[in-house]
């Protein structure tokens, strides 16, 4: 399908707004009835109230994701069956491709072109590609003595707990239910708070194409109640999160104050995008570099964030990364032609423009945009932002605005881009253009993170490789044969042969 105005005024007129908790395979409101408010950034308003989850509502569903996991119905089924299922689901959510790309552009506004075009596909592929490997692994035997026969077997870990942040709300969530479900876990998703709705419509497309009650559930609500309590929770075995830092840490103690649950984490980031001057083709690194930041709003964990550009070619390539940053301005997300949309809420808004006021003190030289815009639509927008004149120690260097401002910094020699690149207590990901696949290579190796993008920047991101960070930008991976090992115990078994 292609998108256009009609089709989504269409399937917009008829959208149901989900709002209870799915639990046991069936939707039900909180046992407190209490609920939160969800207000949509495009315009302010207020879209519903959703079932806010709270300790006895998580006592519930672990405990029916318990039952189900030890009966075996899922954890025990052939993972070919396995397969069959998550096929299926993967068939529903194109049915409802549109619906769903709706709810995530209403509850945290980014595009619909987005939703539609990027985070469903790549969504329906992440579920595809992990359905399709299950019943492809083997398990190994030792190369131990002969009057032993040494099994190491992989295990699912039981119940899983999965806390998603909100800038691509169920693609996201996906990169994580896939492989844990798959591997024949029990799964409760967490939603954020800012866009809980595409999350818990998928709880009944998930029975609907079979999987057991039980094994899925959702709970909506914020991170000091909700979140909090499944990271307590005694009869968690796993707690997969992405967001922030600073919540991750959090994370790790909970699992310390509790039954020490395996964490995996993805968390934030300051990329550095390195401009050689010897780069091949500084229009396409331009037109790429101001993608990596004004994508997505700049709301993006790996986004570019830090340009950093040879002197001798500085001048032009900001002129030329500004130029293409006046086609990335903010407009109505409901357009199939807007490129960014709305700023997830006030919050994040008011946070953005905190930091341009900050990077302005610091003595950098704002270049393009720094304002609050489209005001009058009451909702939550922000110009693409360019600094210059930024050194490596300024916190709009620093630290991770998630937003659409990008930090320009220049270098002379490839030692001092280097330097610069690994100043940070992040290492989620690297850009690094130039012609010469020698010093592409160095600075691949050289570069602390976890993803080094050559020549492009996120440009072929599929589900076939591992996403994930060094230092502070967190523990174990997403995507790839990798995340299955999140939720994977490994059983070692001694058979004496007599
Ligand atoms: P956040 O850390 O505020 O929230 C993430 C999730 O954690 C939400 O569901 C929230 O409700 C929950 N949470 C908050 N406090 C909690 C607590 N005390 N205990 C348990 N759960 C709690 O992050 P955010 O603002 O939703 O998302 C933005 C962050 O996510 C950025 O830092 C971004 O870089 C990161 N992110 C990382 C990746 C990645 O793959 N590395 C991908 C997307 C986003």
């Amino acid at each position: 399908m292609k998108l256009n105005h009609e089709n989504i005024k269409e399937v917009k007129n008829k959208l149901i707004y989900p709002s209870e908790l799915f639990i046991n395979g069936k939707y039900q409101k909180s046992i407190s009835e209490k609920s939160f408010e969800n207000i949509s950034p495009i315009n302010g308003h207020k879209v519903n109230s959703v079932s806010f989850a709270q300790k006895e509502d998580i006592d519930l569903a672990v405990k029916k994701a318990r039952e189900i996991f030890n009966k075996g119905t899922w954890s025990n089924l052939p993972p070919n069956q396995r397969k069959k299922i998550l096929l299926k689901f993967a068939q529903l959510l194109e049915r409802d491709r549109l619906e769903l790309s709706l709810l995530d552009t209403i509850d945290m506004g980014k595009t619909i072109n987005d939703t539609f075009n990027a985070d469903l596909p790549t969504s329906i592929d992440n579920i595809e590609w992990y359905a399709e490997i299950i019943d492809k692994l083997f398990d190994d035997i030792s190369p131990s003595s002969s009057e032993y026969m040494g099994l190491i077997t992989k295990e699912p870990i039981g119940v899983v707990a999965a806390i998603v942040p909100w800038n691509y709300p169920l693609w996201m969530a996906i990169w994580k239910i896939a492989p844990a479900l798959i591997t024949g876990n029990s799964v409760i998703l967490k939603p954020a708070e800012q866009s809980p709705m595409s999350a818990i419509k998928i709880g009944a497309m998930l029975s609907e194409a079979g999987l057991p009650d039980g094994v899925f559930s959702v709970l909506a609500g914020d991170g000091p109640t909700t979140g909090k309590s499944l990271c307590l929770h005694n009869d968690i075995d796993c707690v997969a999160f992405t967001g922030s830092g600073e919540v991750g840490k959090l994370v790790l103690q909970y699992s310390g104050q509790s039954n020490m649950k395996r964490v995996q984490l993805e968390c934030g980031g300051k990329s550095p995008n390195i401009i050689f001057a010897d780069c091949a083709n500084l229009d396409l690194a331009a037109e790429a570099s101001a993608y990596a930041i004004f994508g997505n709003q700049g709301e993006v964990c790996s986004a570019g964030s830090r340009l950093i550009v040879q002197k001798e070619i500085e001048n032009d390539f900001i002129k030329k990364v500004s130029e293409i940053s006046k086609n990335m301005q903010p407009s109505d997300p409901l357009n199939p032609n807007s490129f960014a949309g709305a700023i997830v809420n006030t919050e994040q808004l008011e946070k953005i423009d905190r930091y341009v006021n900050i990077g302005k003190k610091e003595g950098a030289y704002l270049e393009v945009g720094g304002n609050i815009t489209m005001k009058d639509t009451g909702g939550s927008y922000f110009e693409p932002t360019i600094f210059r004149n930024v050194s490596n120690d300024m916190k709009i260097a620093q630290e991770e605005i998630f937003g659409p401002v990008l930090s320009t910094i220049s270098f002379s020699s490839f030692k001092e881009a280097i330097l610069i690149a690994n100043d940070s207590q992040y290492g989620l990901a690297a850009g690094v253009w130039t012609k010469d696949i020698n010093k592409a290579i160095k600075a691949s190796r050289e570069i602390k993170a976890g993803t080094v993008y050559i020549n492009n920047y996120e440009e072929g991101v599929d589900s076939t490789i591992p996403l994930g960070g060094y230092k502070q930008s967190g523990i174990g991976r997403d995507n790839g044969p990798q995340a299955l090992e999140n939720y994977l115990q490994v059983k070692s078994t001694w058979i004496k042969i007599t």
